[in-house]
């Protein structure tokens, strides 16, 4: 493997951003991200666990990346093996757990809503998983929850009263999808696997959810991130980092004046960037000054 860039990791979120929603990552992706792997380091930042993360992107997922993170990186992996776990369990205890499943077991039961399945919590090593549908409902019911939820307020409801019964814990309750919402220690977002990354100098994050209330929106924002929106466009996105260092190796001053060249219409990725044919939403932060 040639040399990579050292001090750069391009870390991406997995759903919505290197496949689409809930679907199988592509051939074309895989072949891209192996390329991009032999001119910086990558990794992959993922709410899913493990599991649903290999069904998305492979069986073996934790060699093909350089850091693999599930469940935002409270189960973490580097070079294909295990770097650290943490656990909702051993965070809370049995007591406090049990208190919160059954209050909001309750509240689930009392809702009157038209249709209910099952697994209405779904326990994740990080962080519980709540539907008041129930996540074993089918793809049609899934949308009419959706927006039946619309119209009725069910999720921010259920989640107002459990933060303020709850607010003891100091939990962060997260709608996201069509059905759930997620419960978790405040500060284990996405940002929880930045810990692991303090040898980079220069984080990109590629993900898809980084507005406000996003499961991205954390560790977009960031100071230790240089954050970039992507969703279809994701690997139009990253060939950008790819061309930069392809470009920095061959031609210094064509990779610095493509970008002062550069159309209003099409924003630079960096300032040294080469320039992409569609706006890119990003973030100026620390990781831009420094270099
Ligand atoms: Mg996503």
């Amino acid at each position: 493997m040639t040399a990579r860039k050292p001090g750069l990791i391009a870390l991406f979120d997995v759903d919505g951003t290197l496949t689409a929603p809930r679907k199988v990552v592509t051939p074309d992706m895989l072949k891209f991200m192996q390329e991009l792997r032999k001119v910086v380091t990558i990794g992959v930042v993922g709410g899913s666990d493990l599991v649903k993360i290999s069904e998305q992107l492979g069986k073996s997922v934790i060699n093909e990346y350089d850091y693999v993170f599930a469940e935002n990186g409270l189960v973490a992996y580097k070079d294909g093996k295990l770097l650290g776990t943490q656990s909702l369990k051993s965070y809370l205890g049995e007591e406090k757990l049990k208190e919160f499943i059954n209050f909001t077991l309750h509240y689930i039961a009392d809702l009157d809503i038209p249709i209910k399945r099952g697994t209405f919590i779904e326990f994740r090593s990080g962080m519980l998983n709540v539907s008041p549908i129930g996540r074993n409902c089918s793809q049609e019911e899934r949308d009419d929850f959706e927006k039946y939820d619309k119209v009725h307020n069910i999720r921010p409801k259920m989640v107002t009263v459990l933060r303020e019964k709850f607010s003891h814990l100091n939990l962060t309750f997260s709608i996201g999808g069509q059905i759930s919402f997620d419960v978790f220690p405040q500060g284990w977002d996405k940002t929880y696997c930045l810990r692991y990354l303090e040898d980079f100098h220069e984080i990109h994050f590629f993900g898809d959810k980084t507005y406000k209330g996003g499961n991205d929106f954390e560790i977009y924002e960031s100071e230790i991130t240089v954050g970039h929106t992507a969703s279809f466009y994701l690997y139009t996105y990253a060939f950008g980092i790819a061309n930069r260092y392809a470009l920095q190796s061959t031609n210094h001053h064509s990779a610095i004046e493509s970008s002062s060249s550069s159309s209003s219409s099409s924003s630079s990725f960096r300032g040294n960037d080469v320039s992409l044919p569609f706006p890119v939403k990003q973030t100026a932060k620390r990781g831009v000054s420094k270099q």
